[in-house]
């Protein structure tokens, strides 16, 4: 480790907490040293040789493409302008749902491979950092109020049976009777409740602990910086704490990828447009316990998420416009409000954290992996299932790139 990754990691692991503030005092710190090390000596760029690929952003994407590029034996640096897990990654949620299962096309069957494969990534994971990422294959419980919903689930149904295609067991079942533990109300479930076993947990911000620790050995992660102007000729990359040699670039810079592409220097009249669209969600933890083997539940575009430690998080607005990006407001308390019709035992519930984020979207709600110059990639788009799309999206710009 070189000696300014040293005190990089000692100053951040000291400001957990107000990170902003230490952050910028990083930035100088990392100026400050850079300045000093071109005036007297080295630059990054000199100290370190050329890296094989820079990542610009350190979410769930670019964490991911670190740990397959190092796989593949690049050299890599993880270049994040904030810190790990500062952008949409770093939430409170951490549904695996999957689409509905009719009608069937690509970006369904990658989603449903995606699903499928996560838990053994995450156990590997698991297994070589001794960190929980806290994934369960907890299921997914809709409650059914109208005839019309019913119907509906029981044709999703069918379509699972024929289009899940596995030997993981899953299915999709529709029940006529009242959800198990009460846990559903009495008038949403008028007309029973549909289960999926394929839906999933995982706990966003252990899952990207693990991935950090898990390519820490291998790869150089620079946090408080940020990517500026990229030279793919002479191998230099620009940012705000100096040169570093660059031979490759993967941008996984989430909402932030447009605007990261034009910094690099790599836009192009048709440069992949990346926008911003606003979630709020919650962390709450119930008055009494819940069974440890509770399943997610999901209705009217609300879904809880029963985390292994006790707490719920609960999600997600929509937004296209907002005046602040990273603020909560009403609408939070609109859902939180929602959330309580649907299942009455919320009521005293404690909010333990409001948090809100843009999450990246592309032209369409599919991920987005392409190729913006020879050896630069974009991967981002991931919108409302990007924590699932994430090692998918991140091998298949590796393989873009080696
Ligand atoms: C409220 C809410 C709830 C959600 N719930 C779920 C869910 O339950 N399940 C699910 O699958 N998905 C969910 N999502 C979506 C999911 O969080 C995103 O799709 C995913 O995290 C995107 O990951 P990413 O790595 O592409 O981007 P990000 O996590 O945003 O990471 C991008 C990183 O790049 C950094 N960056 C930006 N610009 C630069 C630059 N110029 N230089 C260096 N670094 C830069 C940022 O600081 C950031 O850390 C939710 C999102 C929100 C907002």
């Amino acid at each position: 480790m070189n000696f300014l990754m040293f005190l990089r990691r000692m100053f951040v692991t000291r400001i957990e907490k107000g990170h902003e503030t230490a952050l910028d005092a990083w930035g100088a710190l990392c100026g400050a040293l850079h300045t000093r090390t071109t005036e007297g000596r080295q630059t990054i760029a000199e100290k370190n040789g050329t890296f094989d690929l820079a990542i610009i952003g350190g979410g769930i994407v670019g964490l991911w493409a670190a740990r397959f590029a190092s796989e593949q034996g690049l050299s890599v640096i993880l270049i994040e302008r904030d810190h790990i897990g500062a952008g949409a990654s770093g939430g409170v949620l951490g549904a695996l749902m999957p689409h509905q299962p009719h009608p069937w096309n690509l970006k369904k069957q990658k989603q449903f491979d995606a699903l499928v494969e996560l838990g053994s990534l995450c156990a590997v994971l698991e297994s070589e950092t001794g960190l929980a990422t806290g994934y369960r294959r907890a299921g997914r419980l809709m409650p059914i109020a109208t005839e019309e919903q019913r119907e509906r689930q029981t044709h999703w149904s069918g379509a699972a049976a024929q289009n899940w295609r596995s030997d993981a067991g899953v299915a999709w079942r529709v029940e006529q009777t009242e959800a198990p533990d009460g846990l559903l109300s009495a008038s949403a479930t008028r007309f029973g409740y549909a289960f999926d076993n394929l839906s999933a947990i995982v706990s966003p911000r252990k899952l990207l602990a693990a991935l950090r620790a898990s390519v820490e050995p291998s790869v150089t992660i620079l946090e408080g910086c940020e990517a500026g102007q990229w030279s793919s000729a002479g191998e230099v990359l620009k940012t705000s704490s100096g040169e570093i040699g660059v031979k490759r670039i993967l941008v996984s810079a989430g909402a932030n990828s447009t605007s990261a592409l034009h910094a690099l220097g790599l836009d192009r009249t048709a440069t992949p447009h990346i926008v911003g669209i606003k979630g709020q969600g919650a962390l709450i933890r119930p008055a009494d316990p819940v069974p440890e083997d509770m399943p997610m539940i999901y209705g009217d575009g609300l879904y809880l998420v029963p985390h292994a430690d006790g707490t719920i998080g609960l999600g997600s607005t929509t937004e296209k416009s907002w005046q602040h990006a990273f603020e909560t407001d009403g609408k939070l308390d609109e859902l939180l409000g929602k959330a309580k019709t649907l299942c009455p035992w919320l009521e005293g519930a404690t909010v333990l954290e409001r948090w809100a984020h843009l999450r990246p979207k592309g032209p369409t709600a599919n991920p987005l992996v392409e190729r913006v110059r020879e050896y630069a990639v974009v991967a981002s788009g991931g919108y409302k299932t990007g924590l699932a799309f994430a090692p998918t999206m991140a091998r298949e710009a590796i393989a873009m790139l080696v």
